[in-house]
């Protein structure tokens, strides 16, 4: 099935980047950041004070913002120079914080399904820190019935002590950001860890036993080469690791990278253009696929799909509520999208309070929530034309016709029965395609 002859016929050529430039190439949420207002927390408050819908699960994000190094291509919000006194305070306003969640009618009371700790570096805490965190939640909403626990980890910031204990507390998916294996490499991306590291902690987390071991690779790291990259994706395969993820070099505004770039007066970034990026993860894929692994999205390869699953992502994109806790964290309850305060001490000062530590947010409408729910799903490679018109009562081919039929023109796209496709080609460039899906208000908006 086709999305419809009478749509005017798009350009058959994309408009392919070339260069990497200043700018968000990752689309994580819709709509736009950009269009999240503070004059809309007001509805999150609502959105607390209604029972939950039935059949939605819960999951929990909690953003640990501290890193030993500041990596030059970081666009997150993070700190390198708190103190041990400030990570505790930081902790427990996080414990508060979710207090005052779980005494809501949307939250009270539920089973969280999925936890995932992201940063930051939440390995970078210490195992009484951990401890003190993960029982404090556990005391809040119990883990009984939680599928998943993943944590993300920096290689030189696991002892063997700390990651017995990361895996005593619960965490069942550990995602170790290698990046790269070259010490250079790192080095010079202001990378903390060595390789050495991943070696060692990779070794133990093994013999630990967790359910799922992920390794994240960073395709165009400044400096890397044709020759380089083979070697990580062969040091990659040989390590076996349940899950890869490699995502291709960003570079966001308020990165190292671009504060030189803008001192410099260049518009170019110091790192390999996108055909070059794509190739990279391209070849990745390949070998992996070789290697028995298959791709289950634009950026992730499973050694074994029946056993190895990544509910976070796939719960997410299926429209979840996600309690988010912890400095600038993203979240949606109860049809509401909010965001927390982007700086520690406002942070930690509004919990102090007994507030909530919210600074913008905004309700989608309905066709928001299809579009949102219909492009991220898109980045698994296939979306199911059935699960949207059950749950919207929407056919996504044909409530998207003129974006289907561009992509089909552009030789990324097919519509076979249920399934809306993209081929490999697409996938590895999804994030750009996925802005002709966008109402007109929300293109052309810098993306945070
Ligand atoms: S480890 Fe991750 S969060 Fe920390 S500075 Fe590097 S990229 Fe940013």
């Amino acid at each position: 099935m086709s999305a419809t002859a009478s749509t005017p016929a798009p350009a058959k050529a994309p408009p392919l980047e070339k260069q990497t430039t200043v700018g968000n190439y990752f689309v994580s949420n819709y709509p736009p950041f950009s269009f999240w207002k503070q004059e809309f927390v007001g509805e999150l408050q609502a959105a607390l004070e209604r029972p939950p819908q039935p059949g939605h699960p819960l999951g929990i994000y909690l953003h640990i913002p501290f890193c030993r190094k500041r990596c030059h291509f970081c666009y997150f919000r993070v700190y390198t120079d708190k103190d041990s006194a400030a990570i505790r305070s930081y902790l427990d306003a996080a414990l508060q914080e979710f207090a005052l969640y779980a005494a809501k009618p949307a939250v009270r009371g539920r089973k969280p399904n999925f936890i995932y700790f992201g940063g930051g570096t939440p390995s970078y805490l210490s195992v009484d820190q951990l401890s003190h965190l993960m029982n404090g939640m556990k005391a809040l909403l119990p883990w009984d019935e939680t599928e998943e626990v993943a944590f993300e980890a920096e290689p030189g910031t696991l002892t063997d002590h700390k990651l017995k204990a990361i895996r005593d507390l619960g965490v069942t998916r550990l995602s170790l950001g290698v990046e790269n294996f070259d010490d250079h490499i790192l080095e010079i991306n202001g990378r903390a860890h060595h390789s050495k590291e991943i070696t060692r902690a990779y070794g133990y987390a093994r013999e630990l036993n967790f359910p799922q071991i992920n390794i994240d690779l960073i395709a165009g790291m400044v400096e890397e080469t044709d020759a380089n990259w083979r070697e990580c994706i062969r040091k990659t395969i040989e390590m076996s690791p349940d899950s890869v993820t490699i995502y291709e070099m960003e570079i966001p505004y308020n990165t190292t990278i671009y504060k030189q770039m803008k001192a410099e007066g260049k518009l170019v970034a110091p790192v390999a253009d996108w055909e070059t990026k794509r190739r990279w993860v391209d070849y990745g894929f390949a070998e992996l696929e070789k290697a028995g692994y298959t791709i289950s999205s634009a950026y992730t390869a499973i050694k074994n799909p029946q056993k190895t699953k990544f509910i976070y992502r796939d719960r997410l994109w299926a429209g979840a509520d996600l309690l988010s806790l912890g400095v600038a964290s993203f979240g949606h309850i109860g049809g509401t999208h909010y965001q927390n305060h982007h700086d520690f001490d406002p942070y930690v000062a509004r919990i102090q309070q007994g507030e909530l530590p919210v600074y913008r947010a905004l309700t989608p409408s309905a066709d928001e929530r299809l579009i949102r729910e219909f492009i991220l799903q898109l980045k698994l490679g296939h979306v199911s034309r059935n699960y949207f018109a059950q749950k919207f009562g929407a056919d996504p081919a044909q409530r998207f016709v003129t974006p289907l039929q561009t992509l089909q023109d552009w030789g990324f796209l097919t519509i076979e029965g249920d399934t809306i496709r993209l081929n490999r080609e697409g996938l590895l460039q999804v994030d750009r395609l996925l802005h002709e899906f966008f109402l007109p208000e929300h293109r052309n908006v810098r993306y945070a």
